[in-house]
């Protein structure tokens, strides 16, 4: 009988054991305040994140997608305008520009990578009449190009705003934070995160102080104060007691992140060993071993690994997860469908977008999570190896 040992998609609870009493005296400490939005702990939290992005500002609130949704509203994008994105992304990229009636515009990835192509963006924008922002993700914790990105929007003259919702801690080829390149980086604090509250939360960076500050009265309905909004904002508070958690946890991400970096590195010598080049190589049909793992961008550049993503041949990926599944590890799909390919976003139609669809087919990510234990990580690969030779 194949051998047995579980390894789930990810496990907080590991995690949670490790920093228990630091959680519990945290949110004893809000208990006794009695103060619940906002406030000290928020602000708290707001300069360690700023510090630890290297922005000058952080503004909380109570998602990723919020964060997506304000740092648009700050930059005026309404009803009409246009926003180059990606289609091969999580739901909310597209979500927050389409709630203020704006237009997804979708482009193509690169293939190795899975962030934005720079030329399909390019030509996405060009193909535009009201382009109002450039929405880049950092997919997976791995930095977009913020150079290029940055340039690219000072020529067609737009904003950048980063989806860094996967990616806090991530940085690009020249050394660059995710979330600091453009005018606004949006981060999440969802559980799956890598920084994960208990619950909702959510960050937006920026070194501009107007935009800081418009963005802080866009999330309590618009005001200074909530009685007496000055424009129309929402209701989009970081509770005191996620920021409290998330400054306990914050204390270890850099530990977390070296061991989810450090699976990874596991991983690709394993599947290097079997033959499997990274994802700059395209898959072939006389592959011996059809795998390809995730690039790794060169140093300075920092892959923070929110997932280990691989591609097989689109044939293969649903009976691989299978027999994984029947081996006891748990997969994601991360992306099944393109935003482009989603029945609320078909008005935006785009171009053809060949390598998303692709990517939609053949990727498949593994558990990477930091706790995981290396006799996990090699049951991973021996099913693997064993699924697909
Ligand atoms: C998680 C995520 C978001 C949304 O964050 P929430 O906190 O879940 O609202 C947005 N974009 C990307 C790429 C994400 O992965």
């Amino acid at each position: 009988m194949a051998s047995q040992l579980a390894v789930p998609f990810l496990d907080l609870r590991v995690q949670y054991r490790s920093i228990r009493a630091e959680i519990e005296s945290a949110i004893g400490r809000v208990l006794e305040s009695q103060q619940f939005i906002l406030g000290p702990e928020v602000a708290a939290l707001e300069g360690e994140i700023a510090r630890y992005c290297g922005a000058r500002r952080a503004v909380g609130c109570a998602s990723g997608s919020d964060a997506l949704l304000l740092a648009l509203m700050a930059l005026g994008v309404g009803p009409g305008d246009e926003v180059v994105c990606p289609a091969f992304t999580f739901f909310a990229t597209g979500g927050a520009i389409a709630r203020l009636g704006a237009l997804p515009v979708f482009a193509d990835i690169d293939p190795a990578s899975y962030n934005l192509d720079l030329s399909a963006a390019r030509k996405a924008a060009e193909g535009c009449q009201r382009l109002r922002a450039l929405l880049p993700v950092h997919l997976f914790g791995q930095a977009a190009e913020g150079d290029a990105l940055g340039s690219l929007a000072r020529e067609l003259g737009v904003p950048l705003i980063e989806d860094a919702a996967q990616a806090l801690g991530a940085r690009d080829s020249s050394g660059g934070p995710a979330g600091t390149r453009g005018a606004f980086g949006c981060f999440s604090f969802y559980p799956t995160k890598n920084l994960g509250a208990f619950g909702d939360a959510g960050m937006v960076t920026t070194d501009n102080e107007e935009g800081a500050d418009r963005i802080a009265r866009l999330r309590v309905h618009g005001g200074e104060t909530p009685t007496l909004p000055s424009e129309l904002g929402i209701n989009s508070h970081l509770d005191a007691l996620q920021a409290a958690v998330l400054r306990v946890k914050l204390q270890h991400l850099e530990r977390w992140t070296e061991g989810r970096r450090s699976n990874a590195a596991h991983y690709d010598r394993a599947f290097a060993e079997l033959g499997a080049p990274d994802s700059s190589v395209p898959l072939e049909a006389s592959d011996d071993f059809p795998l390809r793992t995730p690039k790794p961008p060169d140093a300075p550049a920092r892959h923070i690994y929110n997932q280990y993503v691989v591609r097989v041949p689109r044939e293969r990926r649903d009976p691989l997860r299978e027999a994984l599944a029947q081996r006891g590890i748990e997969t994601g799909i991360y992306y099944p469908r393109g935003l482009h390919q989603q029945a609320c976003f078909r008005a935006a139609a785009s171009g053809e977008l060949p390598e998303t669809e692709r990517a939609c087919s053949e990727t498949l990510a593994l558990p990477v999570y930091p706790e995981l234990r290396p006799e996990q990580l090699d049951h991973v690969v021996a099913a693997t190896a064993n699924a697909l030779t």
